[in-house]
């Protein structure tokens, strides 16, 4: 079985086009991520980190990430910057959604 093969076919970009340079997919350790990079300037209540566990204010800018596959938008989460860089680093396979 290789689900990570029938997903590749899917970064084919088709449909309406996005904003450039705003969403990216990363490949890690943990699977495959989209992820945005948010200025932060539209957002109006805190989110909060499930790296660091602290609020993430209002206009600060930060990322959302949710898992690259079929319905993976449903599960976005926003990360400090740093706390996404550094997630991998916080224990192993712990932090699995
Ligand atoms: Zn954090």
């Amino acid at each position: 079985m290789s689900p990570r093969r029938a997903r590749r076919a899917d970064e084919t970009p088709k449909g309406p086009i996005r904003p450039a340079g705003i969403d990216r997919v990363e490949e890690a350790a943990d699977g495959d991520w989209v992820v945005r990079t948010v200025t932060g300037g539209s957002a109006d209540r805190p989110y909060r980190c499930p790296g660091c566990d602290q609020a993430i204010r209002p206009g600060m800018p930060h990322i959302v990430s949710w898992p690259h596959w079929a319905g993976g938008e449903e599960e976005r989460r926003h990360w400090h910057t740093a706390c996404w860089r550094n997630r991998l680093n916080r224990g192993p396979g712990r932090t699995r959604y």
